[in-house]
């Protein structure tokens, strides 16, 4: 078994390729599901059901974090209306990173990262300097050696559900995910 790394997971699409490029590179990714910006409810569950069956595919554990939304709400408040990819989506990336470093820590793993840089809608430069901030973060550019297309090739073989907006209700409407 490989080095333990606690992966932030945005969704199960976004997962597949990430957790594939670590094992390759000499990891046994723990699957932290934290993502209280995803609204409603139903979809926060929706994705995570799907992130069930990528850790069943690769026989890796999954923590699943409670759905705080009304805190993340209280954290982008008054960037409600900004554009996507601006400062409110800063400070989901912050939101999200901040609660991984501290299940990392609450786990005794050394290492964390996340899925989010899959994404080609999202600038991975701005995900790294949100996760400066915390000790054990490392930068992982998933997108980059075809991870996203390999992302869409594994959620096509394992029949996976592919929202088509980011996650809050802000997004939505924006159609650029993942
Ligand atoms: S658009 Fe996505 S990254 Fe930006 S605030 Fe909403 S959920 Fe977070």
């Amino acid at each position: 078994m490989g080095k333990r790394i606690l992966l932030h997971v945005c969704c199960g699409p976004c997962s597949t390729s990430s957790v594939e490029r670590l094992i390759q590179e000499g990891y046994e990714p723990v699957l932290f599901f934290s993502d209280s910006n995803i609204f409603p409810y139903e979809e926060f569950v929706k994705r995570y059901e799907n992130l069930l069956i990528v850790a069943e595919h690769y026989n890796l554990q999954v923590i699943l974090d409670e759905w705080d939304h009304e805190e993340w709400l209280e954290a982008v408040k008054g960037h409600e209306e900004d554009k996507e990819h601006g400062a409110r989506c800063s400070i989901c990336f912050h939101f999200n990173l901040e609660r991984t470093a501290r299940k990392a820590a609450e786990l005794g793993i050394d290492e964390f990262t996340t899925t989010l840089t899959v994404s080609r809608f999202k600038n991975s430069r701005k995900i790294f300097s949100e996760g400066e901030a915390f000790e054990g973060f490392r930068e992982f550019d998933f997108k980059k050696k075809d991870g996203f297309n390999r992302s869409i090739i594994l959620s096509r073989e394992l029949g996976l559900y592919r929202q088509t907006w980011c996650g809050c209700e802000f997004s939505k409407g924006e159609r650029n995910a993942p």
